[in-house]
């Protein structure tokens, strides 16, 4: 079976990673399956999604990479169309899924695991779509 769902998220910062893994989790064990995958997707060209530590100076240290790589304005065309090019790249760099293993009716993460949002052009609202795929116990 599939079970669909969206989780809205708003965003407080031009650039910021929000931790979704309980909202997620939620959702997994709301759905009724034990075993299958969950499909976690941006719907937005400016986000992206990673799976990582939950720790302040990492998550610092990942913008501070993300933008050393793609540095804003640096002769972007897009940035003649609406001047957030950077972010539109970060955002290709990042990807926009995660499919996760459900197992025993849970989000079957490592213990040092969490899922991310990447705000790359915030603060917005945003659209993560979820779909739980596999059979109930
Ligand atoms: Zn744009």
């Amino acid at each position: 079976m599939v079970y669909s769902t969206t989780l809205e998220i708003s965003t407080s910062a031009a650039e910021q990673a929000v931790d979704i893994t309980l909202r997620v989790g939620g959702l997994v064990r709301e759905s009724g399956i034990a075993n299958g995958l969950v499909l976690v997707f941006t719907t937005h060209t400016t986000t992206g999604l990673f799976l990582n530590e939950h720790e302040g100076g990492l998550e610092k240290d990942v913008q501070g990479v993300l933008a050393r790589l793609v540095p804003p304005r640096a002769g972007y065309l897009h940035d003649r169309v609406d001047d957030n090019a950077a972010s539109h790249i970060q955002s290709v760099l990042l990807g926009p899924s995660l499919v996760l293993p459900v197992t025993d009716g849970r989000l079957d993460l490592g213990r040092w695991q969490n899922i991310f949002l990447a705000e790359r052009d915030g603060p917005r609202r945003r659209t993560v779509v979820v779909k739980v795929m596999g059979e109930r116990s």
